[in-house]
């Protein structure tokens, strides 16, 4: 077995027992694979032993990496987790399957505007700022309510849930706070926008995702678990 053959089992285990505690099925957790700063044939492989959905966090990094790859491995399902400039933001639609990491209203409009025209939505997720040591994110409720509104106004664009990034920290209370400050936030924008799906909630890496699934994550965001240390 290769090396990151071994660490899907691995991760695969310790999802099943998280799912288990919290009385989860393990089909309600996606696992995406964070394979910035690694190289293709990392991606190859984890798509070899079944992955089919990374995440980047650099547009033109993804870009390079991704070029002709869609065409060869057509099921493969390409997000944007990291922050996107506007003058980036044409390539991004182009390239990615979902933004899950829109994080200002001014980019809402751009996106909006870039995907006017297309047959199926752009599915997006909102980014809640949750940890100090981050800097993206809307910061409040209030802030994500008003977003919501915004993307709903915008035909191209598919709002299906929100993604944080929870501190960084050893101090498991502080992840934990975080996650459920992101699903106490899906609940409430749930009631307030009952027609629309909220069935995203993005949250957990490499050293939290336990916490995050037992906190109602349905996407865990995998990089180092994975493909080991990044080549920065
Ligand atoms: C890099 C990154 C990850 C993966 O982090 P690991 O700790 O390597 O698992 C997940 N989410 C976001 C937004 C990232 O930037």
């Amino acid at each position: 077995m290769t090396t990151i053959a071994i660490a899907m089992e691995r991760i695969e285990e310790r999802i099943q027992q998280a799912c288990s505690r919290s009385g989860r099925e393990r089909s309600e957790v996606r696992l995406m694979g964070v394979s910035k700063f690694q190289a293709l044939p990392k991606v190859e492989e984890a798509w070899n032993v079944g992955l089919r959905l990374f995440g980047e966090n650099r547009v033109q990094e993804a870009a390079e990496k991704f070029r002709g790859v869609k065409a060869r491995l057509p099921e493969i399902e390409l997000h944007l987790i990291g922050s996107l400039q506007r003058n980036k933001a044409k390539a991004a639609v182009s390239l990615f399957d979902a933004i899950d990491s829109v994080d200002r209203e001014t980019l809402i409009d751009e996106l909006g505007a870039l995907t006017n025209s297309r047959e199926t939505a752009l599915p997006v997720l909102l980014e809640l700022h949750t940890a100090e040591d981050s800097k993206t994110g809307f910061p409040t409720l209030d802030s994500l309510y008003h977003a919501a509104e915004k993307v709903y106004a915008y035909p191209g664009l598919a709002l299906s849930g929100l993604m944080t990034v929870a501190p960084f920290t050893s101090d498991e209370r502080l992840i934990r706070a975080a996650f459920r400050a992101l699903s106490g936030a899906r609940d409430k924008l749930a009631a307030r926008f009952p027609d629309y799906a909220w069935s995203c909630l993005s949250m957990g890496m490499s050293n939290d995702f336990e916490i995050a699934i037992e906190e109602g994550a349905t996407l865990i965001r995998i990089g180092t678990a994975l493909f080991g240390e990044r080549h920065t």
